[in-house]
């Protein structure tokens, strides 16, 4: 790798691998979802995922042109088909999608089920949206305009997919964990429950709870947290701001100021 075009051709080449695999995961996480706005969400997210597939190859063939511009058209299909063939897997989102599995391979009630797999699918957009935003980066960088638009499309959708995940979180599917969890032990978790719309309370109920029952309420405080959805937000007005910089270097700072901004609310 030479400079920032073969840096992209290969973040590219990660995104669809990325991709790829999520697609083939989605299936499975979608059957284990009882909430059905849940699985709503990830049904649809599914559908927009293909279609991210297809605008990467887009993309794709729009590098291998810039690549290959000497050459006829049969060798820049060629070069876009080596290309994604080219071997590249995204061991981040295969390790992801394995974390995912083994958590929803758990004996798990239901409600927590539904809280563990929307942590799953955040941490899966979150990789997402910290790819996409660094290779957007590049392109405008590289001034490849199209595929700057191509990317910040996707982009935006990994963001409204989070942004949904996390109300889903924060709206009822915590909240749900949480009770299924404390109604063991003891009745105090309805109004912990109520409480924890807001993170604030939310942290010192789950706190409370968490030496009563055991580990539903670490699962819905943990989801809370990444639920939060800072962290792609945050992102969000990173990559926006970096383009003069780097991807990496806005992402970088935005995760800082992300984990902050997630503490203070
Ligand atoms: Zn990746
Ligand atoms: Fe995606
Ligand atoms: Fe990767
Ligand atoms: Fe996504």
């Amino acid at each position: 790798m030479n400079d920032l075009g073969d840096l992209l051709r290969h973040e590219i080449q990660d995104l669809f691998s990325a991709e790829e695999q999520m697609i083939e995961a989605m299936p499975a996480m979608i059957e284990k979802a009882k909430d059905t706005e849940l699985s709503k969400a990830l049904k649809e997210h599914l559908r927009i995922s293909e279609n991210q597939k297809k605008r990467l190859d887009e993309v794709l063939k729009l590098l291998g042109e810039g690549e290959e511009n000497t050459e006829g058209e049969e060798k820049r299909g060629l070069f876009s088909r080596l290309f994604k063939g080219s071997g590249t897997k995204c061991k981040a989102m295969e390790g992801l999608i394995e974390e995912g599995k083994k958590v929803m391979g758990e004996d798990m009630n239901e409600k927590v089920m539904d809280a563990a797999i929307i942590a799953s699918a955040q941490k899966i957009e979150h990789y997402e949206i910290s790819g996409y935003g660094t290779a957007r980066a590049y392109a405008r960088q590289l001034n490849l305009k199209e595929v700057e638009r191509l990317l910040e499309q996707t982009l935006n959708e990994e963001y409204e997919a989070d942004k949904r995940l996390s109300k889903l979180a924060l709206g009822d599917v915590n909240i749900d964990a949480e009770r299924t969890g404390s109604a063991k032990s003891k009745g105090s978790g309805k109004s912990a429950g109520k409480q924890s719309n807001g993170s604030k309370a939310g942290s010192k109920s789950s706190s409370k709870t968490s030496s009563k029952s055991s580990g539903s309420s670490k699962t819905s405080s943990s989801s809370r947290s990444s639920s939060n959805g800072k962290g792609g937000s945050g992102s969000k007005s990173g990559g926006k701001s970096t383009s003069k910089s780097s991807g990496s270097k806005g992402s970088k700072s935005s995760a800082g100021k992300s984990s902050k901004s997630g503490r203070r609310r």
